[in-house]
């Protein structure tokens, strides 16, 4: 029984022991935990600030106030703003040229400057072939082919009154139709030319008197035949200036063919506002003859005027 006591309490002293045993190991224990726990903190906290570091070091660039990125944005802000500048000038400078333009198109509107292609009219006089290019031109008096043998035009330029060259475009739609074309051999005669032909011809049937003028001189009488598609004069009385009896309408003995296309001549020219004369089949006045006054205009002033445009 006493060793059963002791044994109990041997037992008892044993289980005491071994819970002391059990706290010592216990307190053991917690103590090895603690140490483990602070290690471990210790260990998250370094692993923390690795990756935080770690993270900071990623985004750091572009949250960085450095110094040199400082400086790079600084530059750039001053660049956007040169650029700004300019694109300000520009549109100025842009909106001052609108401005220049607008101003000079209404200054041209107020020169009143003539088309290019307007019909150049001086004194009233025009350029034939400007009125109408299909009449062809052969001024006699621009050439030696003629009763005096000299040239007496300085130009060969074909000009008449402009309505009377508006008639004459109307007589060669006419013709046309026929298949014949208008030739001209004389038209608008300054005077001074008139004054040459008068002392080389003094006969007033043929050759107006300086001092009275011709009708030639006021730019409305045309001296004019015909011509075939070929460009061949048609048969005619006379050729030009023929100072013969034939040459006037009260010749009676002409060929047939003749007397046919000179009256076929003087019916279209009459019907498109021309008078005939007797003396000349060839001339032809400007039906409204008294409406046009003896003009001064030389061939070089018209020519002059005529390439300056002015
Ligand atoms: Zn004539």
């Amino acid at each position: 029984m006493f060793g059963k006591d002791n044994n109990k309490e041997g037992s008892m002293h044993k289980r005491e022991s071994h819970r002391g045993e059990t706290q010592k190991a216990s307190i053991y224990t917690a103590g090895n935990n603690s140490k483990r726990n602070k290690f471990f903190i210790i260990t998250l906290v370094v692993i923390l600030v690795v990756v935080w570091g770690g993270v900071i070091y990623d985004l750091g660039p572009n949250f960085s106030t450095s110094g040199n990125d400082s400086s790079k944005a600084v530059q750039i802000a001053k660049e956007n703003e040169k650029m700004r500048e300019k694109i300000d000038n520009l549109q100025t400078r842009n909106r001052e040229l609108k401005d220049e333009i607008t101003a000079l198109e209404e200054k041209l509107k107020d020169a009143n400057l003539p088309d290019e292609d307007e019909l150049f009219v001086f004194n009233d006089l025009v350029k034939v072939r400007d009125i109408d290019p299909t009449i062809l031109v052969d001024l006699c008096y621009a050439t030696k082919n003629n009763f005096t043998e000299q040239k007496l035009y300085s130009f060969e330029l074909c000009l008449l009154r402009k309505s009377t060259a508006e008639k004459l475009a109307a007589v060669q739609a006419e013709v046309k139709e026929d298949g014949y074309r208008l030739k001209i051999w004389d038209a608008y005669r300054p005077l001074g030319v008139q004054e040459k032909l008068w002392e080389v011809v003094s006969d007033p049937i043929y050759v107006a008197d300086p001092a009275v003028g011709s009708n030639h001189n006021r730019g409305a009488a045309v001296d004019v035949t015909l011509v075939d598609e070929k460009g061949e004069e048609l048969i005619m009385p006379t050729g030009f200036d023929d100072f013969s009896e034939r040459a006037s309408r009260n010749y009676s003995d002409l060929p047939q063919e003749a007397e046919k296309n000179m009256n076929y001549l003087t019916e279209s020219m009459v019907s498109n506002g021309f008078t005939p004369i007797q003396s000349e089949w060839w001339h032809f006045n400007d039906a409204d003859i008294q409406d046009y006054d003896l003009l001064e205009v030389s061939f070089e002033e018209f020519v002059e005027k005529y390439f300056t445009k002015n």
